[in-house]
């Protein structure tokens, strides 16, 4: 176990969240060392923990998260740990969703193609699904949720800015797709992060099947 000398929840949380990054390599969701995952401390404002870059999914552990500045995503600790490029998204969106404790970024085929297929239409529209209720802020399968999709940049500031903008005129977002490269979204914890991602990956699986 990292020694972040934190409370013990945050210590499970990371357990808990290690845990499914494992899983979500054995569905296909990681492949690679792509992909990458955070969790932050009930209530805190100032740290977060990111999974490190460049790591084999399959057999992720505690030790290969590192705590970072939640203002800039710098290595706090260690300090000569290396964050992924991406870390600057996640500072992003705990920063625009303050109640967020836990995001999650994958790399499915489901994902991939479906947001090359639909880039140009900047995103995806999933109506009637029973599933739709798995997440937190709908109650009926009667609904709409929009899944938008950004173009892919290795500039992260760029897509930073864009995602600023779009959550500016949609506050209820949650969850993206990044064309050609995968889905990010994100929960009150790490269970309720589980649930939107597995809400998300079921209903573009479904959306690759219907449209075959
Ligand atoms: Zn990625």
């Amino acid at each position: 176990m990292m020694d972040f000398r934190l409370e013990s929840e945050f210590e499970q949380e990371i357990r808990s969240l290690c845990e499914l990054i494992r899983w979500l390599h054995a569905r296909g969701f990681t492949p690679a060392t792509s992909s990458n995952f955070s969790v932050r401390p009930q209530g805190a404002r100032d740290i977060f923990a990111v999974s490190r870059t460049g790591v084999d999914k399959s057999t992720f552990s505690p030790d290969q998260m590192m705590l970072v500045d939640a203002s800039t995503g710098a290595a706090r600790v260690p300090r000569d740990a290396r964050p992924s490029a991406e870390t600057l998204i996640h500072v992003v969106l705990y920063e625009l969703f303050p109640e967020a404790a836990c995001i999650l970024h994958t790399h499915s085929v489901p994902g991939t193609v479906l947001s090359m297929q639909r880039a140009s239409e900047g995103r995806i529209v999933f109506r009637d699904f029973e599933i739709l209720k798995g997440l937190e802020h709908h109650d009926s399968h009667d609904v709409e949720e929009v899944l938008p999709i950004f173009a892919n940049t290795q500039q992260m500031p760029e897509l930073a800015a864009r995602l600023r903008a779009h959550v500016g005129e949609h506050p209820e977002l949650a969850g993206f797709l990044i064309e050609g490269h995968g889905l990010y979204t994100w929960g009150a914890n790490v269970a309720a992060a589980r649930r939107h991602l597995e809400v998300f990956e079921f209903l573009l699986e479904c959306t690759l099947h219907l449209q075959r």
